[in-house]
Parts: C-alpha cells; sequence; structure tokens
C-alpha cells in the first residue's frame, strides 16, 4: 500500500516539478529571463507545495514559502533564520532511502520520506523532493515537502485493520484446531466404534475404537464404503433408505465384519447428517462389539436354568414323599420316608447357601474380611474338623505343615472353605481305606513368594473330558451323578472364585485310575 501511493504522489510531485520547469525553461528560450523569474517567483509564493531553499554548504535555510510557513507555524522570517536540522527530523538510510537514492543519481533528484517538526513541537510526516539547482548566481537546495498525514493515518488505519483481521484469523484457526483436538480426544477416548462418511456412504475418518474392532486403520477404512463392513439384511438396507429418505436415525442390530475375516455382532446406529435444505450431506455412525453382552446374557439364562434344574429334583422327592409319608403312616415306613425329606431338605439348603455363597462372592472383592492369618493354624483346623468324618470312612489323611510359615493377609473364614471343599471331595470321591496328603510349603517363582497347599488323593481321578469343566458352576462329573455323591456342583467354582479374591490361583491335575491333586497358591506380602 505504502508502496504504490509513495509512487503516486512523487509522480504528481515530479509531474508540477516537470510542468514548472518546462515553463521556465520555454520562456528563457524566449529570451524573457525577467519573465521566467517572475513566473517562478508566482510559483514559489502561491504553490499549495511547501518549499523550502538551502544553502548545500551550511544547510541553512534561505528562502521558505508562504504555504511552507503556514504549514510548520513559523513566519516566514522566523524559517529563514532556522539550520534545516531544526525542523527537518534526521533519518536512518533504509531500504526505501536506499532505493531514492538511486533515483537522485538517474533524474537529480532525491526522493525521500522524513518528519518535520511544526513550531509548536508536533511531528508532519512528509515525503520531500530535494533538487540541487543554480539559483540566482549560487548553489542552492530545493525541498518541495509535501504533508503525508493522512497517507500515514490510513495506513496506520489499515494496519492495525490487517493485524486486527490477521488476529481474529489466528484466533479462528487456533479455535477450530482446539476444537479438533478435543473432538478427536473424546473420539479417541470412547469405547463406541466411531465412523463418518460422505454423502455416498463413503468412509472420511474413524477413531481408534472402530479400528480396534474392525482392524481397519484410518488409512485402510477411508474411501470404503461402510456397507462393506457390516453384514446387512435387505431388509436392513431397506429400513436404512426409508429412514434415512425421512432424515431419521437408523439403530439395529447386525453382523459386524473385520478386516482379518472375523465377525461380531454389534448395535449399530447410523444418522444422516442434512443441509439446510434436508438433503444428505453425510452420515455419523456408532456401533460396539456386543459379544460380551451376549455372553453374559447367555451365561445368567444358563445359570437361571441350572439353578431351576438343581431345585427341582429336591423339590420332587419333597413331594413325593410327603405325599408317601401320608399314605404310609399305616404301614409304617413313615420313617424312612421322613429321613429322605430330612436329607432333600439338607440338599436344598446346601444348594442355596452355595448359591448365596456364590452371588456375594461375584458382587464385589469387598466381602473379604481381612485380616494377618497363619495358613499353618487354618489348615489344622479344617483337619481336626474332618477328624470324625476320616475315621468313619477309614481315610488317613497325612499332613505336612511347616512351622514357619510367613504370616498372609487374608480371610480366614474363606480359606477354611477353600481346604473344606478341597477335602470334602477328596473324601467325597476316595474309597475307604486310602490315604489323602496335604503338605503346605513356601514357594518362591523367581519374582514373589507363595504359600503352596496341595491336597492330593488317590482316587478315581477326573476323566479327561470334565477336566477343563470341573470349575464351572454347576458341574457334576460323572461319579458324582452316578455314585450318587452328594453336592452342588458349586464347590470348586467357589474354592477357585475365593482363591482369585486373594489374589491366588487354585489348580487341577488328574490321571484316571491314578488319583487327582488341587494345588492353591496364595501370595506372600499382600498389602
Ligand atoms: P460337587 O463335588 O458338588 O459335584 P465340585 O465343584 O466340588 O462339585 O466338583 C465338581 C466335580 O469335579 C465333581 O462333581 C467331580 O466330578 C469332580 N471332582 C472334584 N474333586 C474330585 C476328586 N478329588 N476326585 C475326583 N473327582 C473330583
Amino acid at each position: 500500500m505504502s508502496f504504490i501511493n509513495k509512487f503516486q504522489s512523487n509522480e504528481l510531485l515530479q509531474q508540477e516539478v516537470g510542468i514548472l520547469r518546462q515553463r521556465i525553461a520555454e520562456l528563457e528560450a524566449q529570451n524573457q529571463p525577467s519573465a521566467a523569474a517572475a513566473y517562478a517567483d508566482f510559483l514559489f509564493e502561491n504553490s499549495g507545495e511547501s518549499i523550502l531553499i538551502i544553502d548545500p554548504y551550511t544547510m541553512k535555510i534561505l528562502e521558505a514559502n508562504p504555504n511552507a510557513a503556514r504549514r510548520l507555524g513559523y513566519r516566514r522570517a522566523e524559517l529563514c533564520d532556522l539550520a534545516l536540522d531544526q525542523v527537518e527530523m534526521p533519518r536512518s538510510l533504509n531500504d526505501d532511502d536506499a532505493e531514492s537514492a538511486w533515483q537522485s543519481s538517474v533524474s537529480g533528484t532525491f526522493f525521500y520520506e522524513s518528519a518535520y517538526r511544526h513550531n509548536n513541537g508536533t511531528l508532519i510526516p512528509v515525503e520531500v523532493s530535494s533538487r540541487l539547482v543554480f539559483w540566482q548566481g549560487r548553489d542552492v537546495l530545493i525541498n518541495f515537502v509535501r504533508d503525508i498525514s493522512w497517507r500515514k493515518e490510513t495506513e496506520t488505519a489499515l494496519r492495525l485493520v490487517n493485524n486486527s483481521l490477521e488476529e481474529q484469523l489466528r484466533q479462528h484457526a487456533a479455535d477450530l484446531a482446539a476444537e479438533k483436538e478435543k473432538l478427536e480426544a473424546v473420539l479417541g477416548s470412547i469405547a463406541e466404534g466411531v465412523a463418518m462418511a460422505d454423502a455416498n456412504k463413503k468412509i472420511v475418518y474413524v477413531n481408534t475404537a472402530f479400528s480396534s474392532l474392525t482392524m481397519y486403520g484410518l488409512a485402510e477404512a477411508q474411501g470404503r464404503s461402510f456397507e462393506t463392513m457390516f453384514d446387512f439384511a435387505p431388509r436392513d438396507l431397506q429400513a436404512q433408505t426409508t429412514a434415512f429418505a425421512e432424515g431419521k436415525v437408523w439403530s439395529g442390530e447386525v453382523v459386524g465384519l473385520c478386516q482379518d475375516g472375523r465377525t461380531y455382532p454389534t448395535v449399530l446406529t447410523i444418522v444422516p447428517i442434512l443441509d439446510e435444505d434436508g438433503r444428505i450431506t453425510g452420515y455419523v455412525t456408532s456401533h460396539q462389539d456386543i459379544s460380551r453382552f451376549k455372553a453374559l446374557d447367555k451365561a445368567q439364562y444358563s445359570f437361571i436354568t441350572n439353578v431351576s434344574h438343581q431345585l427341582r429334583t429336591p423339590l420332587t422327592n419333597i413331594k413325593l414323599y410327603t405325599q408317601l409319608v401320608e399314605d404310609g403312616l399305616s404301614n409304617g415306613k413313615a420313617v424312612h420316608y421322613l429321613h429322605v425329606l430330612s436329607q432333600q431338605a439338607d440338599r436344598l439348603e446346601h444348594l442355596v447357601q452355595d448359591i448365596l455363597e456364590l452371588a456375594s462372592l461375584d458382587s464385589t472383592e469387598n466381602v473379604l474380611d481381612w485380616r494377618p492369618v497363619d495358613l499353618a493354624e487354618i489348615l489344622r483346623q479344617v483337619i481336626l474338623s474332618n477328624q470324625r468324618r476320616m475315621q468313619l470312612a477309614q481315610q488317613t489323611l497325612r499332613y505336612s505343615l511347616p512351622e514357619d510359615l510367613p504370616i498372609i493377609k487374608a480371610d480366614p473364614a474363606r480359606l477354611r472353605q477353600v481346604f473344606s471343599e478341597l477335602l470334602d471331595n477328596a473324601f467325597a470321591y476316595t474309597p475307604a481305606g486310602t490315604d489323602i496328603t496335604l503338605e503346605a510349603a513356601l514357594f518362591e517363582d523367581g519374582t514373589r513368594q507363595w504359600l503352596k497347599v496341595e491336597v492330593q488323593d488317590k482316587g478315581p481321578g477326573i476323566a479327561p473330558e470334565d477336566q477343563a469343566h470341573v470349575f464351572d458352576r454347576f458341574f457334576r462329573g460323572h461319579p458324582a451323578e452316578q455314585g450318587n455323591i452328594v453336592g452342588t456342583g458349586l464347590g470348586l467354582c467357589i474354592a477357585q472364585q475365593i482363591t482369585q479374591a486373594h489374589h491366588g490361583h487354585i489348580a487341577m491335575e488328574s490321571t484316571p485310575g491314578q488319583g487327582t491333586k488341587f494345588t492353591v497358591w496364595l501370595p506372600v506380602g499382600l498389602e
């Protein structure tokens, strides 16, 4: 802006000076020097420009035209007494000056921008055209001085507008970047897979969750139709077309297709994005893998089926034997029937207890009553409480309990439950006259210490096809069902839950015909 203005005004000044010179030259050529001088005087006196005539050797102002005196706030006589540097501010030789200096060497006129000091001290931005001439028998510098305040003001105003616009643009760009970052942070952190597509359903963006669900990275997903990533039934596609035509959202349960060929059940929602005229400009889709919910659903269903199944047998028996008691009061079998009734009631009670136990273990880990526990002491209590039962079954329990086992943090009642369960099973599934062993020891695996407890029997063992299921809820092996051994199929599952709640684990090794060994590991030094 400044560049153009400067040259426009320089041109004007040059034109004016040019006309003046041409006129004077004409007059001189016509041999009318006095007329030329009179004409020059007239211009000097009446020019709209401020003109200063300066001694180039002393740099004193020799003459000033009325306009110069008026613009600088002096009387003419006062101005003529001053040195030029009392009104003209010193200039630094910047790029513009270098350019003007070049012009001067070509045209003999030196153009520069400066500031002139008004008598009242204010500075007036000016443009000066300075030329060395021979005048009235001596060398003089004639300075044509043009006030360029308006131009400077315009430039300043423009610069301000420019700066403010630039600032606004910068702010806008920063806001947009922040918004984008925020959006990406939100989309990146949510568990839902989100994809954005254009009006042709071609994907333009997918979030991290989408990539982990489908195995398609952003670059691979971009440009693909999201319709190829789900297995839509024809009626789904029909329903989508109808919904989108009305600008409505479609949502449904479909199968997601992963890049590596895997599939997963999902609930997909597709939202059409509409412009002001109601035309679809794109789509946003979100979906989640619902395999876990499906599995939970299935687990819940099979749990309820199992519980109902387990309850049905004792209930049927109770009903049957109650009927028999009524009928048998006369034939004297009532005592036997009452005994069976009592057994069935026990079985029911056991079952309900185990189910409640499982439910409380499922609910939260805080059900544990943590305290310092001497495991050897716990095991001694369990052995003692099983003494009578062993004698009756003619079984021998051999045990080894080192004296110096470290104290651990645990729930003593729950631990008693684990080892009672393991001993119960060992007794229940082992024929009379065989040995059962229980051994506790300190064990180090390189990273930490464990208390290891092994319960081993020489019973029939567990069939290979059953081994993977012994910790499953309600699982009862063939011998349990056939041998009429009382149980709910929940004991080992409860033992495993309790061990895991103690940050430990339980394992089983069994060889059919030779026996079974259960091993419990409990971590030492757990805070
Ligand atoms: P329950 O004993 O009530 O049937 P558990 O959860 O304690 O239920 O055990 C699940 C199944 O594991 C048993 O039904 C049985 O088939 C098998 N099992 C457990 N312990 C032993 C063992 N020591 N020897 C042989 N089989 C066992």
